[in-house]
C-alpha cells in the first residue's frame, strides 16, 4: 500500500475518535480556546445508535456549557421507571418516579446517540462562526497509526484511509477517545484492559410496539424470568429500544484484544427469533415487534485501563473502561471524564498550574474510581436482573418486591447512586483537592473540596434600585472559562469597610486574575448598586459580581450557617466542584494551597 509522508504539523492537542466523549472534549477545549485537532477514522458516523441515556449530572454540566437545548428540544424525558415481575398481574407493576433525583433535572433523557454526536458537532461549528479562529472541523478519514512519546510533546502518524497519505503530528497532549478497541491505548506497553467478559448473551433491537407497557415516558424492565428493557426512543414514533437476555454461555478466555462490547461478530437474531422469545418469556402477554430499524447481538464487558494517563497521553470514554448498559452510564461516564480532563490541559497549555505533573495525574486520580464504581454497580444490576443462581433468584423474585413496595427509598438511592447523582470525589485521592480542617470543628458543616456544586436563586444588583432573580448555575454559566472564588458574607456587608474580607477577595483576585473570578454573596436584604466595592468584572467586559440572598437558603447549602458566625470562601473549578473551601480565619490556608495550584498572574 502506497504512503507517503506530507510535513509536519503542530497543535497542542490531538483528540483520536470523534465519538461522543472526543466531540464534547473538542468543545471543552474550543470554549477553553485551546488549539485543537479531533481526527476519527471513518468517513461518517454509523446510523445506529448505541448510547441513549443523558443522566441528571451529565445533562448540569451540559447546559453549564450551553450545549443541552437541542437534547431537550427533541428528546425523550424519562419521568418513571415501570419494573414488573409477575407477567400475569401486569397491574401490579412496580412505579419508580425519578422526580426525586438529586439535580435539577428529574429525568432521565433520550436522545440517539447519531443525534447526540450531531450536535456536538454543530455546537463546534456554532463556535467557528461566532469567530473563533482555531475551532477546527472534525476530520473524518483520519485514522491514528501509531505515536511516539518524546519528553515534552507526542508524535502521531495519522492516515487519510481515501489517499493512504499518512501526516506526522506534533502534539503537546495526545487524547485517545477512540473507544474500547482503543489504538492510543494499544500504543504504549503495560496499558492494560484488565476485566472480563459475562458469558450471558443479549440481544439489542430497536423496533415498533404499540402496547400500554411500552410508553413514552417511561422505561419498562421486565425480570419476571430473564430481563427484558424497553426504552422509549422517540417522542412522536412508536420506536423502542430493547434489550434482552437471550441466555448463557460457556466462558471463553478472552484476552484484551478481543473485547467485544457492543457488537459481535457472531449471526444476529431475526426479527422472528426475538418475537418467539418474547412470546414465551411474557405471555399472556402480547407484545407484537414490527418494523425492525436495528437488530444485533451484543456480549457484555466489564474492563477497565490500569491507567488513564501515561506522560502526555491521555484515554478517556470507553477507551479507558466499558461495562454493562444497565443504568445507561456509558456515555455519561466518557463525557464527565472529558469534562474533568479538558480545563487540566488548558491550564496545562496556557502555563497556568503550579505543578503540572500533579494536575494531570489528578485526571486518574480523580476519575479511575469513578469508572471502577460503575463497573460494580452496573455489574451489580445486570447480575440481579439476569443471574440464575438460587441466591440471586431469591433477591429478585422474594426480597426486590418488598423493597419496592415498602422501602421504595432505598431503591430510589440505589438508583441515584447508579446514576451518579451524588458523585464527588475525596480529597484523599486527589492532588488538586484542598484538605482542609477547620480550626473550630464542631459547627462545621462547610462544603467539601471535591464535592460538585449546588444550586440556588439569588438576586443580581442591576441598577440603584431594581434587582433581577439568577441562579447560581446562571452565574457559573458566566464564568465557565475559570474557577470562581465565592465569598459567602452572611450578613456581614459588602463594602471594604465594614468587612476586610473583601479586600482579601480583591486581593487574591489580583493575583490570579488569569484564572479565578470573584464573586460575594451576601445575606441581607438590599444591596445597591452604588455600595459595590470593585469592579473586577469590568475588566472582563461583565459588569456582575455581587449577588444577593434573601431566603439564606445557599450559604446553608454550601455549609456557611448563621449560627457559626463566619464567612467562608469556596474556590469552584471549571468542572463544577469545589477546589476548596475554608472559613474566614483560615483564608491563609487557602492562599497556600492556591499557591501550589495555580500560577500568578504576573508570572
Ligand atoms: C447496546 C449498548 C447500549 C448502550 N446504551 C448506553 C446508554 O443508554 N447510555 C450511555 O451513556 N451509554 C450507553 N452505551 C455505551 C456507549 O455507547 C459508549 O459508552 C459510548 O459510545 C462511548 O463513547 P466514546 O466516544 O468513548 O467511544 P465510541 O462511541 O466507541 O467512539 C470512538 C470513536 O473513535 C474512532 N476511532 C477508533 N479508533 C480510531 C483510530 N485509530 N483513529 C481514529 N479514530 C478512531 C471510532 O471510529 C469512533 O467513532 C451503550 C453501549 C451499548 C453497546
Amino acid at each position: 500500500m502506497v504512503s507517503l509522508f506530507k510535513e509536519k504539523k503542530n497543535v497542542d492537542v490531538l483528540i483520536c475518535g470523534a465519538g461522543p466523549v472526543g466531540l464534547f472534549l473538542a468543545n471543552e477545549l474550543a470554549e477553553l480556546e485551546i488549539n485543537f485537532r479531533i481526527i476519527d477514522k471513518v468517513e461518517k458516523h454509523p446510523e445506529f445508535t448505541k448510547a441513549l441515556l443523558l443522566s441528571p449530572r451529565t445533562m448540569d454540566i451540559l447546559d453549564n456549557r450551553g450545549l443541552l437545548y437541542p437534547f431537550l428540544e427533541n428528546g425523550v424525558k424519562m419521568k418513571q421507571l415501570c419494573i414488573l415481575q409477575d407477567v400475569q398481574n401486569p397491574s401490579n407493576a412496580f412505579k419508580v418516579d425519578l422526580n426525586g433525583m438529586h439535580s435539577n433535572f428529574s429525568f432521565g433523557l433520550i436522545n440517539r446517540q447519531t443525534k447526540t454526536m450531531e450536535y456536538f458537532i454543530d455546537a463546534l461549528h456554532e463556535k467557528k462562526s461566532l469567530r473563533k479562529k482555531h475551532v477546527p472541523n472534525v476530520e473524518f478519514g483520519m485514522e491514528l497509526i501509531k505515536y511516539e512519546e518524546k519528553d515534552d510533546h507526542v508524535i502521531a502518524v495519522v492516515k487519510n484511509t481515501k489517499s493512504n497519505v499518512e501526516e506526522e503530528i506534533i502534539c503537546q497532549y495526545l487524547v485517545g477517545c477512540d473507544g474500547v478497541h482503543s489504538t492510543v491505548r494499544k500504543g504504549i506497553n503495560g496499558w492494560t484492559f484488565e476485566g472480563q467478559t459475562l458469558n450471558s448473551s443479549w440481544a439489542l433491537a430497536d423496533v415498533e410496539i404499540d402496547h400500554e407497557l411500552a410508553k413514552y415516558y417511561q422505561g419498562t424492565f421486565i425480570i419476571h424470568e430473564a430481563p427484558i428493557v424497553i426504552l422509549p426512543l422517540d417522542a412522536r414514533k412508536n420506536t423502542f429500544r430493547l434489550i434482552v437476555k437471550i441466555g448463557d454461555e460457556e466462558k471463553k478466555n478472552e484476552t484484551n484484544d478481543h473485547v467485544t462490547h457492543g457488537l459481535t461478530n457472531e449471526a444476529h437474531i431475526t426479527l422472528e427469533e426475538l418475537q418467539k422469545l418474547f412470546d414465551e418469556r411474557i405471555a399472556p402477554i402480547k407484545m407484537e415487534l414490527k418494523n425492525p430499524v436495528w437488530i444485533s447481538n451484543f456480549k457484555i464487558n466489564e474492563r477497565i485501563a490500569n491507567r488513564y494517563r501515561t506522560g502526555h497521553v491521555f484515554i478517556a470514554g470507553d477507551a479507558a473502561h466499558c461495562h454493562s448498559p444497565f443504568g445507561g452510564q456509558g456515555m455519561n461516564l466518557g463525557i464527565q471524564d472529558a469534562h474533568n480532563l479538558a480545563f487540566k490541559l488548558a491550564l496545562a497549555i496556557k502555563d497556568q498550574s503550579a505543578d503540572v505533573n500533579k494536575l494531570l495525574d489528578s485526571y486518574e486520580h480523580e476519575r479511575h474510581p469513578v469508572g471502577k464504581n460503575v463497573i460494580e454497580g452496573t455489574g451489580y444490576v445486570t447480575n440481579m436482573m439476569s443471574g440464575n443462581d438460587f441466591y440471586t433468584s431469591f433477591l429478585r423474585t422474594r426480597v426486590a418486591p418488598i423493597l419496592f413496595n415498602f422501602f421504595p427509598q432505598t431503591v430510589f438511592n440505589f438508583q441515584d447512586n447508579l446514576l451518579q447523582n451524588n458523585l464527588h470525589y475525596l480529597p484523599g485521592s486527589s492532588e488538586i483537592l484542598h484538605k482542609y480542617k477547620p480550626r473550630s470543628g464542631a459547627e462545621n458543616k462547610l462544603i467539601e473540596a471535591g464535592y460538585y456544586v449546588q444550586d440556588g436563586l439569588l438576586m443580581k444588583i442591576t441598577s440603584h434600585k431594581s434587582h433581577e432573580h439568577i441562579t447560581m448555575f446562571d452565574i457559573f454559566r458566566s464564568t465557565v472559562l475559570k474557577h470562581t472564588l465565592i465569598l459567602f458574607t452572611l450578613n456581614k456587608g459588602v463594602t471594604a469597610d465594614c468587612n476586610p474580607f473583601i479586600e482579601t477577595l480583591l486581593e487574591i483576585y489580583n493575583d490570579y486574575k488569569n484564572t479565578i473570578t470573584p464573586i460575594i454573596i451576601s445575606y441581607q436584604g438590599i444591596v445597591h448598586a452604588a455600595d459595590v466595592p470593585f469592579m473586577p468584572f469590568q475588566e472582563e467586559g461583565r459588569e456582575q459580581h455581587i449577588f444577593v440572598e434573601r431566603k439564606f437558603e445557599l450559604h446553608e447549602k454550601y455549609g456557611v450557617m448563621k449560627e457559626f458566625g463566619k464567612q467562608a470562601f469556596v474556590l469552584v473549578r471549571p468542572d463544577l466542584y469545589v477546589a476548596s473551601a475554608v472559613f474566614e480565619d483560615d483564608v491563609d490556608e487557602l492562599k497556600a494551597f492556591l499557591d501550589q495550584y495555580l500560577t500568578k498572574a504576573d508570572k
